[in-house]
């Protein structure tokens, strides 16, 4: 209790030191907003049929600024930043002591869990097409071998309104690897997330492959930028035998508010995954984004 205590005052803290500098550090990205045209591929510039031509109009109208937009702006954002479309999400702007501790839950105080699936081998979209469904934005730590030949899923998984967390490029153990290691193989991912959609990004979660961390990973993640986000709840389908009844047992069996939720894309997660959120729905507890259980906006 005490510990949880000062833990939280520590984020207080670090939250109200650092903003404006970390948020320029970090690009303080976010999703595309759900209503945003969903297609794949956010880089290429879709055309829209009608809308107002990007040339500059001779007269003296402020062709560059933004349109406003109608939503307010929660926190503080330090508004020289993005020229293009307003993140949609506030990221925990922890100090890089708060960084250096790896978290496996978040405060206990409101009913919210966070929903985090692993990897991204299969299923991509079925677990997305069930999270729409129910209209929960979750944590995805995808892996970038996962994604091979469909690194697109990243765009349409931001544009649901989900985040991405760094589970690094290659999915290895990341414990007998160098500090250079660790720190490039995070930067692959982020390359790859920012290759797809540039004003994204996977900071300030990572999630090393197994839950395995040392004195190396912590330290080579923070001064990258990185929390390591462990869980508090598994479903259990880290062992292939799993089914998903057992998997919905699991984790509502230990979902409490603060939990973090461990599920990996897969054909189980997509049956498992509507009971899950209903049961939890029934016990109270909305799952949510990491960012959102920390208390930023989702
Ligand atoms: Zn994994």
């Amino acid at each position: 209790m005490d510990a949880r205590l000062s833990r939280r005052r520590v984020l207080a803290l670090g939250s109200g030191l650092v903003v404006a500098g970390v948020a320029t550090a970090l690009g303080l990205t976010g999703a595309r907003r759900c209503n945003q045209n969903p297609t794949a591929g956010g880089a290429s510039t879709a055309t829209p049929q009608a809308g107002p031509t990007p040339t500059p109009s001779p007269i003296a109208t402020p062709a560059p600024t933004r349109p406003e937009t109608t939503s307010p702006t929660p926190t503080a954002m330090p508004t020289a930043v993005p020229a293009t479309p307003t993140p949609t999400t506030s990221r925990p702007q922890w100090t890089l002591e708060v960084l250096r501790q790896p978290v496996s839950s978040g405060p206990a105080d409101r009913p919210l869990v966070a929903l985090t699936i692993d990897d991204g081998w299969s299923s991509r979209d079925a677990v997305l097409s069930v999270l729409q469904n129910k209209d929960v934005h979750a944590t995805f730590f995808l892996t970038g071998r996962a994604l091979v030949g469909d690194s697109g899923f990243i765009a349409r998984a931001l544009a649901a309104g989900c985040e991405i967390g760094n589970h690094t490029m290659d999915h290895y153990t990341l414990t007998d690897k160098s500090k250079a290691y660790i720190q490039k193989d995070l930067q692959d991912f982020e390359d790859l997330v920012r290759s797809v959609v540039p004003l994204a990004t996977t900071k300030p979660y990572m999630r090393p492959s197994g839950g395995s961390l040392n004195a190396t990973v912590i330290d080579a993640a923070a001064d990258a930028g990185y929390r390591p986000i462990l869980w508090s709840v598994s479903a259990g389908d880290g062992s292939a035998t799993t089914t998903p009844d057992e998997m919905t047992q699991n984790v509502l069996g230990g979902a409490r508010p603060g939990a973090i939720i461990l599920l990996h894309f897969g054909p189980r997660a997509v049956v498992a995954l509507p009971g899950i959120i209903d049961g939890l729905r029934a016990r109270k507890l909305e799952p949510v984004t990491v960012t959102v259980l920390f208390g930023g906006a989702g």
